[in-house]
């Protein structure tokens, strides 16, 4: 069997029971090197083998899976957050449904979730935003046109900005253009929930600066919106005026 299991965003105790207990389990690890904390591999058994996917092709990588499948061994795919996010996993899911491979995806905590919590705010606050609008800028992986940071800004929804704060110019600049404003609140969180983290708070007219200072340039979140300052109304859930169908209202 082949497990396809998100880490989470970096602090080992932030996988799922169920991740955890597979990567107990595994004979084989394929884990992507570059951004999986190398303290999951602490819990593998010592008789498992570990392979970094950072130095194999997607066709290696298949090759090691299939192998290991004839051999009746379970094998763990670790990836990085949640595995459906900017985890490369369909192409390997197609390939394995080529030669009738069977496999099954574990959930993990996104960065994006992750970050949001290091920062203490909330990307859902009525009357300020209730989309989340997850994305990266265009590198040398093309974003679609329809879906250019400037038109997807312009709907002033809270924002995480994937794999970009290495272009974090254009991002701002992009940005300024879609929000028509430059007081709008930036967060960025490098390496959250990692021992390292460093959270750099500004806002359009001067976070690129602060970056760039910084030197941050890699495995940062942005997160760009007025959920991390406006002013918001108390959510009606836990109104006591209002009724709902686990609460009556007070009178
Ligand atoms: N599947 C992953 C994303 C992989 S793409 C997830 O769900 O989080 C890699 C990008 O994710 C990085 O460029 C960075 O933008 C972001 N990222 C991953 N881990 C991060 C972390 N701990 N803190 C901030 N950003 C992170």
């Amino acid at each position: 069997m082949i497990s396809f299991v998100g880490a989470g965003p970096g602090n080992v105790d932030l996988i799922t029971v169920k991740g955890r207990r597979l990567l107990e389990e595994a004979d084989i690890v394929i884990y992507a090197g570059s951004l999986v904390s190398k303290e999951h591999l602490d819990f593998c058994k010592e008789e498992s083998q570990l392979f970094n996917s950072a130095s194999m092709t997607l066709e290696e990588v298949i090759e090691t899976m299939e192998e290991s499948v004839q051999n009746g061994l379970k094998v763990v795919r670790l990836h990085t957050g949640d595995p459906t996010i900017y985890g490369a996993i369909r192409e390997q899911m197609d390939m394995l449904d080529e030669k009738g491979i069977l496999y099954e995806v574990v959930p993990g905590v996104s960065s994006f979730t992750g970050a949001c919590s290091s920062i203490k705010k909330e990307f859902t606050l009525p009357d300020v935003s209730q989309t989340i609008i997850l994305t990266r800028i265009e590198g040398r992986t093309p974003v679609p046109e329809k879906e250019d940071l400037e038109k997807l800004a312009a709907h002033k929804a809270s924002m995480a900005i994937f794999l970009s704060v290495q272009d974090i110019d254009r991002v701002v600049e992009k940005l300024v253009r879609g929000y028509k404003r430059d007081d709008v609140p930036v967060a960025v969180v490098y390496k959250a929930t990692w021992e390292d983290e460093h959270i750099i708070i500004g806002n359009l007219g001067d976070i690129a600066e602060k970056v760039k200072s910084k030197g941050i340039n890699k495995m940062a979140q942005i997160l760009v919106g007025d959920f991390i300052e406006a002013d918001y109304s108390r959510s009606k859930l836990y109104d006591p005026t209002f009724t709902h169908e686990y609460r009556r209202a007070s009178k």
